[in-house]
């Protein structure tokens, strides 16, 4: 309970008032001084009544004085505290005595202590580079106008942390002329730093920090329109990694997540800064080249990507090679807007696949209808495997060129569609390995070629080899050695009968792993040759230890030799080569007389090729064995 003098001693003086008034009416009441006393007493009470009466607004005018004192006291330590509790700090700038005063909840935001003298420009000087410019134009523009402003920027703290703020003021300009800048500002950090979190998360790959779909896309609008105005082009490259669901099942997700960051890095590298690299999920990244003047500029990047891509990679303990099919749509030639854009890279992209992978493709509109033609592909695909009914195997023949005799036979896949007709290899194994369906495909490819192994032998041609591709699935399937096994036994032939193809980027994928499954089929019996040679990647170590018969030369050098000097010489190394390793040489693809006979003279031991014969059907190759003179 609050002492109060004031009314404490008005209240005394009035009650002695009354008091002396109401002795003087006692002692001295008589008629000759009943007046007298009567005014007396009168004026004593009218006194006393005045006196309250003036005593009391004075009474009240200190108590409400104390009370807002109090009031004051508690509002200062009140606003102290809101100004911690809501990181606001206020501050005042005398523009005329340049005097600055700032509060203690500026102080700790500024991360000094209160000792510290602050001058304006010091102040002034914590605002970030970015923002530093706006942020002086601001308050020009307020003092100018002695208006409000209110305004968002960054500090940088003399301990190196960045703290976000939103300051709002005002300009007092009075007619003498002073003029003050007062304001607050509130520590925003957290909400700025929340909404570049969410931000990230919704406009950012996760694994790999790339722009996503959605950042993507804006990017493209912004960039469409900005071509539109400068009449330029934009380009918008689709990218798919081959293979790399492999990777992902053989070494496992976290190499695979490796790979995918590392690629990031890669690409990164290859474009500008003003270009988007971003990830579609799994290994889809797509490339946004913004403002580029010709086709030939997406082009040229993206040879460069593919040039990067092709290196040897070290992820971990692994070294990987990764190939990558691109697919690129034009803006404005291919596609008006985004979405079409994305679209048509994807069909590039799918065409790109379709014609043997690592490559790249440009859309044509004549490429999206092949892309719906592809889901009821694999649908057929499917069913033709099932009921084993459509999937046929050819055999094209291989001559010794010493005897001139036929050595044996490549087995090459066909699928006879019911309504499509027949249907080459390129254009399903590629489908048969992306759903799955390849390992049941090779099982049937490879029962087909064992029955034909049987039926030659029974013919008496039990010398003849008939070579079978292995894709790089099949070649992880844990039961293929078994099923080899099983089905030369069941059907009585002999492992010699068979050899198997596989590519030099499967034999060099998981070196301990393919030397595992190589050494566990030669021991079977049946033979090793590495298909398509020249064309990827191998280690001469390797070669010499893997239990490997034959090397097949690649079909793009021999269709040039003849004209072509470095194809001449790729040709003749590697028969070379093959010689001094012990294994024995195929050549494929040859079409013409002068091919053949310059490979029979640069020592090559078996030729393949549409100068002999075609891949035909089983009956057709029975009947050219006959007839082969
Ligand atoms: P590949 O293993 O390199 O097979 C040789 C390809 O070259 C065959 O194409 C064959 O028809 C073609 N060819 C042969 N001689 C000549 C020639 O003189 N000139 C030209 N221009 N081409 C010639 P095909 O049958 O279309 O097979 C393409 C690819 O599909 C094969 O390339 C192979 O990688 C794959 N493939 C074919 N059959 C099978 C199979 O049964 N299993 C697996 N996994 N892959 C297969
Ligand atoms: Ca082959
Ligand atoms: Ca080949």
């Amino acid at each position: 309970m609050k002492l109060n003098i004031h009314s404490i001693i008005a209240k005394v003086v009035i009650l002695l008032v009354i008091l002396i008034s109401m002795l003087a009416l006692f002692l001295l009441y008589g008629s000759f001084y009943e007046k007298l006393i009567i005014g007396l007493l009168s004026s004593g009470i009218i006194v006393s009544l005045l006196l309250y009466k003036s005593l009391k607004p004075l009474d009240q005018i200190a108590n409400n004085l104390e009370s807002l004192n109090e009031e004051v006291y508690k509002k200062a330590a009140h606003l102290k505290d809101a100004q911690r509790i809501a990181k606001v700090g206020s501050w005042e700038y005398n523009i005329v005595t340049k005097s600055f005063t700032i509060s203690d909840e500026a102080y700790r935001m500024l991360g000094l202590k209160h000792s510290t003298q602050v001058h304006w420009e010091d102040f002034l000087n914590f605002t970030d580079d970015c923002d530093y410019p706006k942020v002086v134009a601001i308050l020009e523009d307020a003092i100018k106008n002695g208006s409000q402003f209110n305004m968002k920027y960054a500090l940088n703290l003399t301990n190196n942390k960045k703290i976000y703020v939103q300051t709002s003021g005002k300009v007092r300009k009075k007619q003498d002329g002073s003029a003050k800048i007062t304001a607050v500002s509130m520590d925003i950090s957290n909400e700025i730093e929340n909404k570049q979190k969410i931000e990230q998360l919704a406009y950012y790959d996760s694994l790999t920090n790339l722009a996503n779909r959605l950042l993507l896309q804006d990017r493209i609008t912004n960039s469409m329109q900005l071509a539109k105005r400068n009449d330029t082009k934009l380009a918008v490259m689709f990218l798919d990694l081959d293979h790399f669901k492999l990777i992902n099942d053989t070494l496992g997700h976290g190499v695979g997540d490796n790979l995918l960051m590392y690629i990031s890095e890669v690409l990164k590298g290859q474009v500008r800064e003003a270009d988007t690299v971003s990830r579609f999920g799994g290994d889809e990244f797509v490339i946004l080249l913004s403002s580029i003047k010709t086709v030939e500029d997406a082009k040229y990047i993206a040879e460069k990507i593919q040039a990067a891509l092709q290196q040897k990679h070290t992820i971990g303990t692994h070294q990987l090679y990764i190939t990558t099919s691109i697919g690129v749509a034009i803006y404005p030639e291919h596609a008006q807007n985004v979405n079409d854009l994305i679209t048509n890279a994807d069909i590039a992209m799918y065409d790109a696949k379709n014609s043997g992978r690592n490559c790249c493709r440009f859309y044509q509109q004549s490429m999206g209808k092949s892309i719906s033609k592809r889901l009821n592909i694999e649908q057929d695909l499917a069913e033709a495997i099932k009921s084993k009914n459509g999937i046929e195997v050819y055999y094209q023949a291989k001559i010794d060129t010493i005897t001139n005799e036929i050595t044996g036979a490549e087995a090459l896949v066909r699928w006879v569609h019911q309504r499509d007709g027949l249907i080459y290899p390129d254009e399903f194994i590629y489908i048969a390995e992306s759903t799955g369906l390849m390992i049941e495909l090779g099982y049937l490819i490879i029962e087909n070629a064992v029955l034909q192994a049987k039926a030659l032998k029974e013919l008496g041609f039990s010398n003849l080899v008939i070579a079978i591709n292995l894709s790089l699935r099949q070649f992880q399937d844990v039961n293929l050695v078994a099923y080899i096994s099983s089905i030369i036994k069941a059907h009585d032939i002999s492992p010699s009968q068979l050899e198997f193809e596989i590519t030099e980027s499967i034999s060099m994928y998981n070196l301990n792993e393919t030397l595992r499954i190589l050494t566990e089929l030669s021991a079977i019996g049946v033979s090793i040759a590495i298909d398509d040679f020249g064309t990827g990647h191998s280690s001469l170590l390797y070669l010499k230890k893997f239990p490997i018969k034959t090397l097949k030369i690649d079909r793009s050098f021999v269709m040039d030799m003849t004209t072509d000097n470095n194809d001449r010489v790729i040709a003749q190394t590697i028969i070379l080569m093959a010689k001094s390793l012990n294994l024995s040489t195929v050549a494929e693809g040859v079409e013409t007389l002068e091919q053949a006979n310059l490979l029979k003279k640069m020592g090559c031991n078996q030729l393949q090729g549409y100068f002999f014969s075609k891949p035909i059907s089983k009956e057709e190759f029975t009947k050219f064995l006959q007839t082969y003179i």
